[in-house]
């Protein structure tokens, strides 16, 4: 059986439909703060917090867990800077209190959302899994720096994970039952399309001065659903007994802002208002992934990977969830 921490956010409950959808029987831990619980949509479903080891105590000791995939974090990177506090307590202390339960009770195997931001400003495009992680933010800190406890963790007590480095997720459930619902929304392809609903009134370029072909910042942008399936890949390649390893998520596709909102216009077949505003603090110029080592280890093959569908699959879910799951003021 598997766990999921965070199955009712965003990129977590993609990953518990796919599992469903592959005979997984799961458990789902979220204490819905950021989560929604119409987000879960089959398993087991456990409010509370990974944080408090009386509930992965007894988690543990009622469900036979033999995997644990963490997507649980405070992933905001403006946020990061102001409260590092904040982030430090959750993605590093509360990954410590997992750990720990995890050794007590034996469970062998993790899969731990981690994230492009632990590279820092990038050396090379495309960045592969070897280029230094130095990153610019607090939140990247903490990714990395739980990735680091996960090397040391295997190293003396056994316990085997892949770490994931997603570059940007982006996208909906193809089928329509799942789609992107933060508060607030800091992405910039679902404030694209609310823009494009109406429910806001213009997106911002944040900077037009880039060192890039239009000025604008170039990210490689990775469906939602093939992230869930690297998931099921990584932890089926550590039954086989595959090495505590890190692997990067994306399409080695990069696409600047002004081409996805471009794109997004083709697919709501009318102009989006738009204005170009300062730089966002923090923001490289460019995040491409070499996803190589991935496909080739895991055998992993993104099935959305182009930008038009990627967005189509947004578009499907905000315009017929123009309030998301709805369950927010
Ligand atoms: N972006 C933008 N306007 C917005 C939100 C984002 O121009 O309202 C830009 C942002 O500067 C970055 C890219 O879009 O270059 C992707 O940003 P996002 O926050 O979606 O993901 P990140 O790259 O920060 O993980």
């Amino acid at each position: 059986m598997i766990c999921v921490i965070g199955g009712a956010g965003y990129i977590g409950s993609h990953c518990v439909k796919r599992l469903l959808e592959n005979g997984y029987e799961v458990v789902t831990l979220d204490n819905l703060e950021a989560g929604h619980r119409q987000a879960v949509l089959g398993g087991e479903f456990i409010q509370g917090d990974y944080t408090d080891r009386q509930t992965l105590d007894d988690l543990f000791r009622t469900y036979p867990i033999e995997c644990v995939m963490h997507f649980a974090a405070y992933a905001s990177v403006g946020e990061s800077m102001t409260d590092p506090a904040k982030f430090y307590r959750l993605n590093v202390v509360g990954g410590y209190t997992l750990l720990e339960a995890m050794r007590a009770h034996n469970v062998p195997y993790l899969i731990f959302s981690s994230s492009a931001a632990t590279y820092g400003e990038p050396q090379q495009i495309p960045i592969p899994e070897e280029h230094p992680q130095v990153p610019t933010n607090a939140y990247g800190e903490t990714k990395r720096a739980f990735e680091q406890m996960l090397r040391w963790y295997d190293v003396a007590f056994g316990l085997r994970s892949i770490s994931l480095r997603y570059f940007n997720a982006a996208g909906a459930d193809p089928d329509g039952q799942l789609g992107e619902d933060h508060h607030p929304e800091t992405h910039l392809i679902p404030l694209v399309l609310l823009t494009a609903l109406g429910k806001r009134p213009v997106i911002k370029i944040f900077g037009t001065d880039y060192d890039t072909p239009d000025g604008t910042c170039i990210r490689d942008y990775i469906h939602v659903t093939d992230l869930a399936d690297a998931h099921i890949l990584a932890y089926e390649a550590l039954k086989r007994g595959a090495p505590t390893t890190a692997y990067n998520l994306g399409n080695g596709l990069g696409y600047s802002v002004r081409e996805v909102i471009r794109t997004a216009e083709g697919v709501v077949g009318h102009p989006i208002p738009q204005e170009e505003a300062p730089r966002r603090p923090g923001d490289p110029a460019r995040l491409v992934a070499s996803a190589e080592r991935a496909q080739r280890e895991l055998g992993w093959a993104p099935r959305y990977a182009d930008l038009r569908t990627i967005i189509e699959t947004a578009w499907r879910w905000h315009s017929a969830h123009p309030d998301g799951y709805g369950d927010r003021a």
